[in-house]
Formats: structure tokens, sequence, C-alpha cells
């Protein structure tokens, strides 16, 4: 029997549960493009979103999900045969370093494993010893394994050697739920979608960057007219912003979005980001003796505050997740790129998705409802 009916809850990463204030601002006709109310709302969401994102410099907005994002940093500061290193701690930075391959760049791909954060000590002898490198691509979360990276200590490296290289962050699963501060830590650019820690539906992907580089940007061989991010960040007209016609209600509902973030103040935001984990993480190390139940990473310094990763012997991830779905109404998160699909262990992974507009009753229900199924499943 199902007790599924009532409000469904997709605890996925991304796209996470939008607030009912932004689906009520994306609620309207379509508005003129040419002038008018979206001009405005386009003006105010601009600051906003440098807030967030803690820097004074610039940001793109563009009309693409993440993986449009990686391929618009990239083009925009880099030329043909340039040189990357790329700091893999799951799937994500892996694709990320394939869209570089792809791009033509030559991609140094320095792989950490499933369950580590990238080693400081070993990328800065990289570093030391390669000052041809253009860009170091990170993940600060990769959504795959949850593994949390040290990016304040990445950008205090690039500090310390004084390297040319730009630092590129992946923050698609941790912006505005992580603390990210792009202009203290020193980090060049960072790019992030809509749909996760932003609260609004998938579609927009940013890419704030630094003066640094925009200098690198007037050397790059690789930019294509949609990807630009010149026009994009300084407009002499409204319809540069998005090199076509602006995405009017996603608009409408991220700046109801950021007000929201910046209400609540973003220091309480990561801290009710963090308090939220401890919490899964506490109830999910219970599990572990009785169930089998394992946290991807073992370190909560490098845990994701946006996304758990979790194992158990297959199928009975599988099993959770299916009757979490169908008998209680929470959706989880499938296993990425922790093993291949189709193979006996596939079934064995799942993720609790915390991003967004998440409190400690939502965050609580999905445990209890793990909690339920357990016993059920041995
Ligand atoms: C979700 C995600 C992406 C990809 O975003 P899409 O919108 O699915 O293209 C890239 N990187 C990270 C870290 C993500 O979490």
């Amino acid at each position: 029997m199902s007790l599924a009916n009532g409000r469904p809850y997709v605890a996925i990463p991304g796209p996470s549960v939008m607030p009912d204030r932004v689906i009520q601002a994306m609620m309207r006709p379509a508005p003129n493009i040419y002038e008018g109310d979206i001009q405005d709302v386009t003006e105010r969401i601009v600051p906003k979103l440098k807030q967030v994102a803690g820097t004074d410099d610039y940001v793109a907005i563009y009309i693409c999900n993440g993986h449009g994002t990686w391929e618009a940093c990239l083009t925009n500061c880099c030329s043909r045969g340039d040189r990357v290193l790329v700091l893999v701690t799951g799937r994500f930075g892996r694709i990320w370093g394939e869209v570089a391959t792809r791009l033509g760049l030559e991609a140094m791909v320095m792989d950490f494993g499933k369950s580590d954060p990238a080693n400081i000590d070993q990328v800065r002898s990289s570093l030391q010893k390669d000052p041809s490198i253009k860009a170091v691509l990170v993940c600060q979360t990769d959504t795959a394994t949850s593994i949390r990276n040290d990016v304040e200590a990445l950008g205090q490296v690039m500090k310390d050697l004084n390297h040319d290289a730009l630092l590129m962050v992946d923050a698609m699963a941790s912006m505005g739920c992580d603390r990210l501060d792009m202009d203290a830590w020193g980090v060049d650019v960072v790019i992030a979608g809509s749909q996760k820690g932003l609260m609004t539906p998938p579609g927009l992907g940013f890419v704030w960057f630094s003066k640094k580089a925009m200098a690198a940007y007037h050397k790059a061989d690789l930019i294509t007219p949609y990807w630009d991010w010149g026009p994009r960040a300084n407009p002499n007209l409204f319809y540069e912003y998005f090199y076509g016609t602006a995405p009017t209600h996603h608009l409408y509902g991220l700046d109801v979005a950021l007000d929201m973030l910046l209400e609540e103040g973003m220091d309480q935001v990561w801290i009710r980001h963090k308090r939220l984990s401890e919490i899964i993480w506490d109830k999910a190390e219970t599990w572990g003796p009785i169930h089998e139940v394992r946290l991807n990473v073992a370190d909560r310094a490098y845990r994701s505050h946006s996304v758990t990763a979790l194992s158990m012997p297959s199928p009975k991830a599988d099993q959770l997740r299916h009757m979490a779905e169908h008998e209680y109404g929470v959706t989880l998160g499938i296993g990425l790129g922790m093993a291949e699909p189709g193979t006996p262990e596939a079934g064995g992974y799942f993720r609790i998705g915390h991003m967004g507009h998440v409190n400690a009753h939502m965050v609580m229900g999905v445990l209890a409802v793990i909690e339920d199924i357990l016993p059920r499943l041995d």
C-alpha cells in the first residue's frame, strides 16, 4: 500500500525544491522584452548575483544548463592548445576535462579518486613545475561523489606561487549552499546554474569572472558569438545581456530567489546548509553498522553541504529509492559515476539532495523515510 499521496518531495541534487514565492513570481503573462519591467528586473539581478558569489567584478548570464557554462568559461579565457590542469574528484570534474579536450585544449587530468578531495600539495607541485598552465579547473562540490574541495586553500596556493593560471571553480552544486567568497579567495572564474542552490527552474547558467579573467579574455582565440561574455557582462543594449530574447520568466523567479537568499543572509544560508548536513551525517552514521550503509566521504571536512552520496550492498539502494518514491512520496538521487550502469554493483548507490529551499523538517522527513525502509530491506 502506498503512503505517497500528498505533497511529493524530490530530494535529488537538482533540480531542487522551488519556493512558493519563486513559483508565484513566474506565474504571469509574457512581458514586453524591448522596454520596461524585464529590463529593471535584469538590472537588479546582476548586483545580487555578484553579492551571492562574493565578487565585485563581472557576471554573464546565459540561457543554458551547467554543461553550457563549462564551455562558456573555457572559450572566453583560453586559446587552442592551452594547457589546463583538471582536478577530478568525481564524474562532473571528469566531464569538464573532456569538454576542455574537445575544445582543443591540452587537459592534464589529476584524478584523486571517488572518496578523497584534491590533494593541495600535489596541486602545488604540479603548478610549480609548469608555469605554462593556463587554468586550474575544480568542482567545489562534485555532485556525483559529494566530495567538497577546499577552494580557499587552492586560491592560497595560487597566491603563494604567484602563478599566472586562472582558478576556475564549478560551483553548480554549491552556490548558495557552501561558503564561496570569490574575490577574497582569489577565484577567477565561477560557474553555477539556476536549478540547485539558487532555487529556480533549470535553464539559466552563470559565469562570474575576475579582472584577471577579463584580461585573459582579450587574448583568447576560442570565443564564439553566443558564448562571448564581453557584451553580456557590459551590455550597451538590453538584448546583449542574453544575445537574443531574454529568459523572461526565469528572471522573475531568480529575482525573488536571490532576494530570499539575501534576506536570510549568506552567512545564515551557509550555516543552515551545514547544520542540516550534520543532521544527515549523524543519522546516516548510525545506520552503518546495522544496515551496511556507508557515507562516501569519510572526513566531514570534505563532505558537501548540499548533497550526500551513500552506498549499501546492491541492489538495496535501488530498492530503497523505489520504495521511497512509490510508497512514501520522496524521490532520492541515483548514484552517478560510482559504478558502470548495468553492472551488478550499480544498484548499490544513492544520494540525498539537501540544497536550496530545505529546512529541518524536510531533511528529517527524508531521514525518517529511509530509516523506516532500511529494516524492510534486510
Ligand atoms: C549539476 C552539475 C553540473 C551540470 O549541470 P547541468 O545543469 O545538469 O548541465 C555540473 N557540475 C556540477 C558540480 C553539478 O552539480
